[in-house]
């Protein structure tokens, strides 16, 4: 019997409703004949509303104990939609992340899982039960209690279903599929019918909120069918896979952005040599993501080096560095907050030269001025102030045409 792995988002179960009606398309699966494992997020804003609730009490919370409060949503979610099952004559079991075996790295807030023990799970589904996993959440090898980073439901999604050997797995959320940017802010997004993993991994790496990052590097590793649909509506969604056969025509697939970005500024470097690689070994000893970096030489033969981060990590940046300021051997840091990365990503980008010039020169006729660049094969970044993000995020938008079916290249002979 093959098994489908569902996963429901925060809105997608954000009533007693919205969790009767994704008990329903449960139901509709096993009715086709699947065994099913349903993954859920808290309920609606749960995860805001709790964090509110610690910020009421300290700046700073300890961040074990924030984990053992934000798995409290997921906990609510999947008891409830265990009961919805149930009263729909459903067989079901709810299950923590650590019930169902999700074992992760000793990091707290942004544990990567590390094994799946699925006997648990396997025997449930062969008494016939649909399980209902908390999403988000693991255990370390202390037994301790960690999450996987906001939006990690996803990622629990695609991990069981890998961990599983399921035929696909589907996670419903309050947008139809994948857009070419994010329709609740770029007039003219569109839905599309299908993208490669490496081009849906850096929109999600790049700010598309729609994925987790974690999830499309386990589908992509996995070869794991995924795709993005409707938890109201049953229509098609977005097919995340291989090679996207669809639109291949396309050179620009989509549009990413993301606020809240610092440009942190590492001035005289002493030793360019293992400088460079001490600052990021140590960054990366305390877990935080670094994007695009800049290295540049000064007239007085000193080194220095820019990189961008999530304004979030600016206190933990600062004092990793502050703290081997000695060892790193540099003379000073500044930092430069209110910026936001506006992305382009398309695979057709390898072989079209002029899409980075095109991005630039939108940018330019817009009077938006470029405060950081980084490309790849696939998707060209530039970091801009914050209020400029959507004018740019939509000037580019439209610059590609993304809003409409591009027409396929006459073939010449
Ligand atoms: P869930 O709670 O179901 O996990 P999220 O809020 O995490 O839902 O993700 C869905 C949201 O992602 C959409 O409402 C949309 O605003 C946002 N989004 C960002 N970029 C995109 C994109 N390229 N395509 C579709 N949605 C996007
Ligand atoms: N509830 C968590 C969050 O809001 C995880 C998730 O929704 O995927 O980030
Ligand atoms: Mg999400």
């Amino acid at each position: 019997m093959s098994l489908i792995v569902q996963k429901f988002g925060g809105t997608s179960v954000g009533s007693v409703e919205k969790i009767q009606h994704a008990a329903t398309r449960v139901i509709q699966e096993i009715q086709n004949g699947h065994q099913v494992v349903v993954v859920v997020s808290a309920m609606g804003k749960t995860t805001d509303d709790l964090i509110r609730l610690a910020a009421g009490i300290t700046d700073s919370p300890n961040k074990r104990d924030m984990d053992m409060l934000l798995t409290t949503g997921e906990q609510m979610t999947i008891s409830l939609l265990s009961m919805a099952l149930q009263s729909k004559g459903c067989s079901s079991v709810s299950m923590t992340g650590w019930q169902a075996g999700i074992q992760t790295e000793a990091v707290h807030s942004k544990a990567r899982i590390t094994h799946i023990e699925t006997a648990r799970m396997k025997e449930e589904l062969e008494k016939g039960k649909v399980v209902v996993v908390a999403g988000f959440q693991g255990m370390d090898e202390n037994f301790e209690i960690t999450t996987l980073g906001r939006g990690g439901s996803d990622t629990t999604a695609v991990a069981l279903a890998s961990a599983l050997s399921a035929q696909r797995c589907d996670i419903f959320t309050d947008v139809d599929g994948v857009y070419t940017s994010d329709p609740r802010f770029i007039k003219g997004a569109r839905k599309l019918e299908g993208i490669s993993y490496d081009e849906m991994l850096e929109l999600a790496n790049l700010g598309a909120g729609v994925l987790h990052p974690r999830a499309v590097e386990y589908a992509k590793n996995h070869s794991l069918p995924l795709t993005v649909r409707s938890s109201i509506e049953e229509i098609e969604g977005t097919l995340i896979e291989e090679e996207s056969k669809l639109e291949e025509n396309l050179v620009v697939r989509g549009v990413a952005f993301e606020g809240d970005i610092v440009r942190m500024t590492v001035y005289g470097l002493e030793n360019e040599v293992t400088g460079i690689s001490a600052i990021f070994s140590v960054l990366a000893d305390n877990h935080i993501n670094v994007d695009i970096i800049i290295q540049s030489r000064t007239e007085l033969n000193s080194t220095n080096l820019s990189f961008s981060i999530k304004e979030a990590e600016l206190e933990e940046t600062r004092s990793a560095l502050l703290q081997n300021k000695e060892r790193l051997g540099f003379s000073k840091i500044e930092h430069e907050a209110g910026l936001a990365k506006v992305s382009i990503v398309g695979s057709g980008m390898v072989s079209n030269p002029g899409v980075a010039a095109q991005m630039f020169e939108v940018l330019a006729e817009q009077e938006i001025a470029i405060k950081m660049i980084s490309t790849s094969e696939i998707k060209v970044s530039t970091v801009v102030e914050m209020d400029k993000m959507i004018p740019a995020a939509q000037a580019v938008h439209d610059s590609f045409s993304l809003a409409s079916l591009q027409p396929k290249p006459q073939l010449t002979n």
